[in-house]
């Protein structure tokens, strides 16, 4: 019966194979010294073909193989110790990969230039194949290096498998209602998160946040063992988030569950937003996105409502002349401890005063990425050149600042 596999080895090739003879090599690891020879063959398959050219080696395989010390024998005992390592976690797709010692490294490259081999495979890339091989066998899930849920690390030395368990990322827009939630949990400064009598022993600085109220339903479903919270930038405490709401990224960490009810959890947070939180367009998302949400710098509309006593001809005379240059503002006082302190230009987009009222007014304002705008309207002792209260010539103090719109993509 024909081979259907063709494996012709080269004059040299049979020669190197003829040296690699009388080592005790197992066949997996003799075979793995033409790992590069041939496609579609198995090392030990390698190592019988080769065998029909040369001779039987005369020497049989040691007990254990000088080269992988009979972990190719225990394949099957790796999957199962991978199986465990993963036990309670839900997987579809993983990654395997496994630490050798350095000796035994160094060992397989001696021999490769003792026998003269231009073909070995490494024994950490023919263990690591083999091993997902059987895996994906045992579990049904499927193997690649393409977004696993688990990373298998096979410790063959110590005998253990250690995983990692990937977060699940899920992404959505939320709407902040509440001029006193921060976005992300802020721990108490005195105790740094440990709780104290001074935050009641919650290690907060604030009860709540739009990240924690969001997290909350998501880490119940998935029986995540925590989360990390990625806003397209953020607003102040005591400022809304309106309009479309603001792009975040939510990252559930080991979660034991990934297969996630979108719909389930959208009625639970109607629930534990409770007219504080509203969350849209909620739906899976890959780990690139949280680079693209962190590195966005999309215009930002907001409503200023600004006191102070200006007649309505003024405020317009000030914003034609705010538009049309633009701002040099200094790191600001109240991040100063947070932020290295430089001079940033910024422009104003655009600028249209809604409403006068005595003492007051309100703005809308489309602003470049990163513009402090409470500075801008106040001035912030200087730091903020020129500021709308410059331009006026009057003192001015923002009464509330509303974020109208996060302009990462554009509506119509
Ligand atoms: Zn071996
Ligand atoms: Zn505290």
């Amino acid at each position: 019966m024909p081979d259907p596999v063709p494996f012709d080895p080269s004059e040299s090739a049979l020669a190197t194979a003829r040296r690699a003879q009388g080592r005790g090599l197992c066949p997996e690891c003799f075979g793995r010294l033409f790992g590069r020879l041939g496609h579609g063959l198995t090392n030990p398959e390698r190592t019988r073909r080769l065998a029909a050219r040369v001779g039987e080696d005369p020497r049989p395989p040691a007990e254990p193989c000088p080269v992988c010390a009979g972990a190719f024998g225990r394949l099957d005992v790796w999957v199962e110790r991978a199986m465990r390592a993963a036990e309670g976690y839900e997987w579809h797709r993983f990654t395997c990969g496994s630490r050798w010692e350095p000796e035994l490294l160094a060992r397989e490259e001696a021999l490769w230039v003792e026998v003269g081999t231009e073909w070995g495979e490494s024994i950490r890339s023919a263990f690591n194949r083999e091993l997902g091989k059987r895996l994906e066998a045992r579990s049904g899930a499927s193997g690649g290096i393409e977004h696993p849920d688990v990373v298998f690390l096979a410790d063959v030395a110590v005998g253990r498998v250690e995983t990692t368990v990937l977060p699940v990322y899920v992404r959505g827009r939320y709407r902040k209602l509440d001029r006193s939630l921060p976005q992300t949990r802020w721990p108490c400064r005195r105790c740094r998160g440990r709780g104290c009598e001074s935050c009641g022993g919650t290690g907060k600085t604030y009860p709540e946040s739009v990240e924690e109220i969001i997290a909350a339903p998501f880490l119940l479903a998935t029986a995540g063992e925590g989360s990390r919270f990625h806003g397209m930038g953020r607003e102040d405490i005591d400022a809304r988030m309106l309009g479309r709401g603001r792009p975040f990224v939510l990252e559930l960490l080991r979660p034991h569950r990934r297969t996630v009810d979108f719909v389930g959890i959208a009625a639970a947070l109607r629930e534990g937003g409770a007219g504080r939180v509203e969350v849209l367009d909620l739906a899976s998302a890959a780990a690139e996105e949280v680079v693209r949400v962190k590195e966005a710098n999309p215009d930002k509309s907001y409503r200023v409502g600004v006191i102070g006593n200006v007649a309505v001809a003024k405020v317009n005379e000030a914003l034609d002349l705010a538009l049309a240059r633009a701002i040099a503002q200094r790191t600001p006082t109240r991040v100063a401890h947070r932020r290295a302190d430089r001079v940033r230009t910024r422009r104003i987009v655009a600028a249209r005063l809604v409403e006068a009222a005595e003492g007051r007014f309100t703005l809308d304002l489309r602003t470049e990425a990163g513009t402090y705008v409470k500075e801008w309207v106040e001035g912030d002792g200087g730091r903020t050149e020129p500021s709308l209260a410059a331009l006026v010539g009057v003192p001015l103090k923002v009464d509330f600042l509303d974020v109208m719109e996060i302009h990462d993509t554009e509506v119509a």
